[in-house]
């Protein structure tokens, strides 16, 4: 899919609710009363009907766009333009795209895109050998942190976000070159410092079977247990370069990316947009076929796939 082709497709409502139906209908419709999967299409009345109980399922209902009230095809074209640019694009930017008169539905929309997302890379668990570090990042903040943070130290909040990379071996033996394959990024903000929140984290985003390498941080003591090998080597900029540069390099792109598109972030809604980078960077190669992805988790059935 690119700009010219989506002109083509989907030239208005219809021909988007159209398409949405069709992926809805290929992922499968689940009757939310009585968990059947066979439906009828009803035309007149635009919804489905359970073959089972006779209840019916608007095109909505389910799925991201449950409750929202902006046609499909602003949704449409607020995939397409969060998938055709490489980057992203501001709310602000979007709404001026779309002509749309009020800020905080596009943006509302957005976030909505972005949950979508992130709830799609979360069904996947890192496996193999794992680069796991800390990146610090900067986040905007509300009037009132802003009252305590002029009575205590510093100006400025920072996100401490845990960052995942799966990576294969990075040197070819025979001619010592550095290889550039690196798979599946994971990005989470953490609650805190503890080792506890650690530990959920690896238990919810890696396998078991893994090898995952990281610093030494007091935080990570017990990884080990969770994982198949854990091997930790002193922090220095060596470490940095060696044993974990796709997590430094994710990092740093991120910082840049979001720095260039929002300016500031606040520290609650960082994890939608490191959701967004990730899922991006996980697809990096999937060229035109990123949009019909996202039409996918966008359709997807939320209240009984993620609740
Ligand atoms: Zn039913």
């Amino acid at each position: 899919m690119n700009l010219i082709k989506f002109i083509k497709d989907f030239p208005n409502e219809h021909s988007c609710r159209e398409h949405f139906r069709k992926v809805r209908e290929h992922e499968g419709i689940i009757c939310r009363k009585c968990g059947c999967t066979k439906h009828y299409w009803l035309k007149a009345k635009y919804q489905w009907q359970c073959a089972e109980c006779n209840f019916r399922t608007t095109l909505r209902s389910g799925t991201m766009m449950e409750n929202a009230k902006l046609p499909i095809r602003k949704w449409y074209l607020a995939m397409a333009f969060m998938s055709f640019s490489k980057k992203g694009i501001s709310a602000k930017e979007l709404q001026k795209q779309l002509d749309h008169k009020r800020y905080e539905s596009i943006w509302a929309m957005m976030h909505r895109i972005r949950q979508a997302m992130g709830q799609r890379d979360s069904l996947y668990t890192l496996e193999g050998m794992i680069e796991m570090d800390e990146g610090y990042f900067g986040t905007d903040t509300s009037k009132k942190d802003k009252q305590n943070l002029k009575r205590g130290r510093g100006s400025q909040k920072k996100a401490n976000v845990a960052v995942m990379a799966e990576s294969t071996p990075l040197e070819d033996l025979e001619t010592g070159q550095k290889s550039k394959q690196c798979r599946y990024f994971k990005m989470k903000v953490l609650k805190s410092h503890n080792s506890e929140d650690i530990n959920e984290l690896v238990k919810g985003n890696i396998d078991e079977k893994s090898i995952v390498f990281s610093d030494k941080s007091t935080s990570y003591v017990d990884i080990g247990q969770y994982v198949d090998v854990h091997v930790t080597e002193k922090s220095s900029k060596k470490t940095t370069e060696k044993t974990l540069p796709w997590v430094h390099i994710a990092i740093s792109n991120a910082k840049r990316t979001l720095l260039g598109i929002y300016h500031k972030i606040k520290g609650k809604y960082l994890q939608l947009y490191l959701d967004e980078f990730c899922y991006k960077l996980n697809r990096r190669y999937f060229g035109n076929n990123l949009f019909d992805r996202l039409t996918v988790a966008v359709a997807d059935n939320y209240w009984y796939n993620y609740e």
